[in-house]
């Protein structure tokens, strides 16, 4: 498994700040902080001046995510991407949280270059938004999605969550129902997850339910496919030509680099990452220190490794010998088409089995 040279640079761009935490959320992001704003964007764009002037390839895409990039100003959006070097055609996806959406604040990011943002709905159901801990209004929200789907971006998408506790069939199919009448180029949804150390895993009773997710998820397949999303990664969904270029290209192993506090980056067998807390980061860069907190290379068994999980999720799949026996234990969850191997809709629900038989074949 080798990983695919993209043209230009890949950028991440990490925003820590929310104005609530939600219960399912183990992102490092912080409530409390906003006061560190405008330091923290003076050191993201002293971070990016240092590596545009270590000869940095200009950005093909940006990608803006958190946190909560739209509680910055667009002004500060702006400045960001004004210190990046971007190259023509460059995709700039936003993430924004309902409450920031309006008139005004659409016009402002489309002017400072945002050309596809990705609205987080989450859920159109009260009752599910509560469970899942996400203090947002539904209604607030559906107004929100129309004002974006209207805003003239490039491109849009909506981020969609499954499988809360007070989710059903019936609440699951109104909220994509309701979404589709927007006529969405691009849908996230993902599966909730229990992550260690949130409110969500303390409270048992509130766990997903693993069956009802997998009929959910087979569900979004066929309500998604029937209006002409196709699925191109596990939890993701589009018209043709709406792909998220940025994360196509992070799922295929490309390198990117992630600028901000906790931003990961990657090139070739290096892996490294900033320090966690917004605080550490402004002071390290302010200090002109490299606001790293460890790096590591990975060995040819673990970059194969790294290569199979992201490209298997993909609807490209993995390169595959025609004459190679696929493994007996997977012949019922993929698909061996054209020189390539990829999961069928049983296979999606099952990847990480998947990947970890595929990985002793591939990767040994
Ligand atoms: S808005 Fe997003 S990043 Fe912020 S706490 Fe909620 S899930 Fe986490």
């Amino acid at each position: 498994m080798g990983h695919q040279a993209v043209e230009g640079t890949a950028v991440y761009i990490h925003v820590p700040f929310c104005s609530i935490r939600c219960d399912y959320c183990a992102f490092a992001t912080w409530t409390d902080r906003d006061s560190l704003m405008g330091a923290y964007v003076a050191a993201l764009r002293e971070e990016i001046a240092t590596a545009v002037d270590s000869a940095m390839e200009p950005a093909s895409s940006v990608f803006f995510g958190g946190g909560t990039p739209s509680r910055l100003a667009p002004e500060a959006i702006q400045s960001v991407l004004g210190s990046l070097g971007l190259r023509e055609g460059a995709e700039v996806t936003m993430e924004a949280n309902p409450e920031d959406v309006n008139q005004a604040s659409l016009a402002r990011w489309r002017e400072a270059g945002v050309t596809r943002l990705s609205i987080g709905v989450q859920s159109l159901d009260p009752t599910v938004l509560a469970s899942l801990g996400r203090h947002q209004d539904a209604a607030q929200s559906l107004e929100a999605a129309w004002a974006v789907a209207g805003a003239g971006f490039d491109t849009w998408s909506a981020d969609l969550v499954f499988g809360a506790r007070a989710e059903t069939m019936q609440s699951w199919e109104t909220t994509l129902g309701t979404i589709l009448e927007l006529d969405p180029p691009h849908l996230s949804c993902y599966s909730l997850m229990v992550e260690p150390g949130t409110p969500l895993q303390a409270d048992l009773a509130r766990h997903p339910d693993n069956d009802l997710q997998a009929e959910l998820y087979e569900a979004t397949e066929e309500i998604l496919a029937g209006s002409g999303l196709s699925w191109y990664e596990v939890s993701n969904w589009a018209i043709p030509d709406a792909h998220c270029r940025h994360n196509l290209s992070f799922w295929k192993g490309g390198d990117y680099r992630g600028f901000g506090c906790a931003a990961h980056s990657r090139a070739g067998e290096r892996r490294w990452w900033n320090l966690r807390t917004p605080e550490r980061y402004i002071e390290a860069v302010s200090q002109g220190r490299d606001p790293m907190a460890a790096e590591e290379f990975l060995d040819p068994t673990q970059r194969c490794l790294e290569a199979l999980m992201g490209a298997i999720r993909t609807r490209e799949g993995i390169p595959w010998d025609p004459g190679r026996p696929v493994p007996a234990r997977l012949s019922e969850l993929v698909v061996q088409e054209a020189g390539r191997l990829h999961l069928n809709l049983g296979g999606r629900l099952l990847a990480n089995e998947v990947t970890e038989e595929l990985s002793g074949a591939l990767c040994g």
